[in-house]
């Protein structure tokens, strides 16, 4: 499989970014992750709204 950012042919890894489905590499998530801020919170907010 492909990198849906760079291309490049490798194991990738699914991303749920903003309600897209990507599947990135590793230097890409990692990449990924610099760019959006970080917000640890949401996570354990959308837990907690969907109980
Ligand atoms: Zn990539």
């Amino acid at each position: 499989m492909n990198c849906d950012k760079c291309g490049v042919d490798a194991s990738l890894a699914y991303r749920d970014v903003d309600g897209f489905a990507y599947y990135l590499c590793e230097t890409c998530i990692s990449g990924w992750d610099a760019v959006r801020s970080p917000s640890p919170d949401s996570s354990d907010d959308a837990r907690s709204t969907a109980r």
